[in-house]
């Protein structure tokens, strides 16, 4: 559970993407918000807890982990 700040700016601009989890593969199994090309908090798979940090790129954090 991702609890906001009271800054509607922030929402605003706050993007939220469902990935795949990276680890086992579950379809979806991430809910990761995201703002201005960094993550916020920490955003864990539904299936096996694999967890996200925050303040990454998700991007580039992702392709960190396949190599
Ligand atoms: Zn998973």
């Amino acid at each position: 559970m991702i609890v906001f700040a009271d800054c509607q700016d922030i929402r605003k601009m706050t993007v939220i993407k469902e990935i795949d989890c990276p680890k086992c593969g579950a379809k979806d199994g991430i809910e990761v918000f995201e703002r201005d090309n960094q993550t916020i908090g920490d955003s864990a798979c539904d299936q096996c807890g694999f967890t996200i940090p925050e303040g990454v790129v998700l991007e580039s954090y992702l392709d960190d982990l396949k190599k």
